[in-house]
């Protein structure tokens, strides 16, 4: 079956229920191949305010209903996903590029944002406080922030999606959703079992087309009055500022750099392990990817080698195929990004011992790479890399790994394996970062809080704090008379 006739497919946006287009369009690419898998409409102001106007109208039913209804639909929307999951994983490893495994697993991932915030709409439980004289009462309740807007990145087509949408359905706000152009047409799938599962409209709304003038209009109304954005930092804080004539809430997902730290007394087996599903699922191109591999002197060497080893195991093809393990990069540019953060390294001392070029496929595929002798002073260092390149720092004890581990503006995910709790206790406590994983690589979850500190963001995605971002706290202060 070709991918068109996915009964989910859509190539339009879906505004108040309706799936619109406006004469203008752009490109869906498959970076795989470069081919033009369809095209998807480009939206701007005049549409913008559209989608506003559709989800403003939609709010006041949607927040009338009892959380367990808005519950309801989510299961639905949730189950959904499930039913379709290997063709989702399909369309998503066409247009993003990644092995089809992986598009499987962030089907479910995504999947199990819905799931968890279904469950909890229905635990956004208020308070009663012991009143400030006898005569008071004071009662406070979680109430939706309203109608939200969500930008969201192409590493993660679908799951950085859920994460937002779900938990701002089930506190009962309304939302507008801008994905990536670059995977616009999972966004539009994952609406459009939205509405199969009886999400009325209005209440998701996705939109494509031109990030400026959709960013612009989305944040400068002042209906508008929530943003969760995921991408870079530079976009994040040009969006922060955005949000401040009309003082928005907002949530910020933005860079990393992620530190990962072998100590000597490590499972040096395990580290190396959830190293190369840190480092390499997506080809690099996640935030909390390891993008700086700090190895205690002594066992540097019997590190670099078993990496090595385990690298070259790698199968570098497309996504579509079941036997990838690592798909191409996004785009040229991703290439190039990799490239010159190789050749700093390489001119600054380091030293290639696997991969080191474009593969021989061609295109935007990149060899796995390890880097040793990497330092401080290198690109790879301070930039994050998004791709399969991964230097090895050499450290000779704790205080100066903490430090430079610490050493960058950024504080997303961290990653430390010992097995000494003294060590462990230490050093975690001592990361400036929001998450920190120990003696494993792979951190996401649902039910865990996401998010970051510094320029990599603030606010938190999933767990039961994710739904605190969509809603604003209301106190009733009430005076009771004697008769
Ligand atoms: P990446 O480097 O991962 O592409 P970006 O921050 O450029 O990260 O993109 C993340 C999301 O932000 C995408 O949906 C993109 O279209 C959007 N975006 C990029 N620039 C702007 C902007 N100026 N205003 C609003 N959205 C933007």
């Amino acid at each position: 079956m070709e991918f068109q006739d996915f009964e989910f497919f859509k190539n339009q946006c879906l505004v108040g229920g309706q799936w619109l287009s406006n004469g203008q369009s752009v490109n869906v690419l498959n970076p795989a191949s470069g081919e033009v898998l369809t095209q998807v409409p480009l939206f701007a102001e005049q549409e913008t305010q559209q989608t506003i106007t559709a989800a403003a109208n939609a709010l006041p039913g949607w927040r009338a209903q009892a959380a367990n209804e808005r519950a309801k639909y989510l299961k639905a929307w949730h189950q959904l996903l499930i039913k379709h999951s290997e063709q989702l994983a399909y369309l998503m490893s066409l247009e993003q590029g990644k092995p089809l495994a992986e598009a499987l697993g962030e089907i479910k991932y995504a999947a199990s944002y819905i799931e968890w915030f279904a469950e909890e709409a229905r635990r956004v439980y208020g308070q009663t406080i012991p009143g400030h004289g006898r005569d008071k009462r004071i009662v406070v309740s979680h109430e939706p922030v309203g109608v939200c807007a969500a930008i969201t990145p192409w590493n993660f087509p679908a799951a950085m999606i859920t994460r937002k949408v779900a938990p701002a359905l089930a506190a009962g706000c309304t939302i507008i959703v801008k994905p990536a152009l670059e995977t616009p047409l999972t966004a539009l799938a994952l609406a459009a079992l939205a509405q199969q599962a009886g999400i009325p409209d209005g209440v998701f709304n996705v939109i494509t087309g031109n990030a400026e003038p959709i960013g612009e209009t989305l944040t400068a109304s002042t209906v508008v009055r929530k943003l969760s954005f995921t991408g870079s930092t530079p976009v994040g804080a040009k969006l922060m500022a955005a949000c401040a004539p009309t003082v928005k809430k907002i949530s910020l997902e933005l860079g990393g750099n992620a530190p990962f730290i072998v100590f000597e007394d490590a499972d040096i087996n395990l580290a190396v392990e959830e190293l190369i599903k840190s480092k390499f699922r997506n080809a690099g191109q996640t935030c909390i990817c390891a993008n700086r591999i700090y190895v205690q002197q002594g066992i540097y060497q019997h590190f670099s080698k078993l990496l090595a080893a385990r690298v070259a195991e790698l199968n570098v093809g497309v996504g579509t195929e079941p036997s990838t393990d690592i798909g191409p990069l996004i785009s040229e540019s991703a290439v190039q990004k990799v490239e010159q953060q190789l050749a700093d390294g390489v001119e600054k001392g380091g030293q290639v011992i696997i991969g080191g070029k474009r593969h021989a496929l061609g295109g935007t595929w990149f060899e796995p790479t390890v880097l040793i002798n990497a330092c401080e002073d290198m690109l790879c260092a301070k930039q994050e890399t998004f791709g399969p390149m991964a230097p090895l720092f050499s450290f000779e004890n704790e205080e100066q790994v903490i430090a430079e581990a610490n050493n960058t503006e950024f504080g997303l995910a961290a990653y430390l394996f010992s097995n000494n709790v003294n060590v462990i206790t230490r050093v975690s406590e001592a990361l400036e970062y929001g998450m920190v994983g120990i003696n494993t690589g792979v951190i996401s979850t649902a039910v865990a809080p996401f998010g970051g500190i510094k320029a990599s963001g603030s606010g938190r995605e999933g767990s039961h704090f994710g739904i605190d971002e969509y809603t604003e706290l209301k106190y009733l202060c009430y005076h009771i008379s004697d008769q």
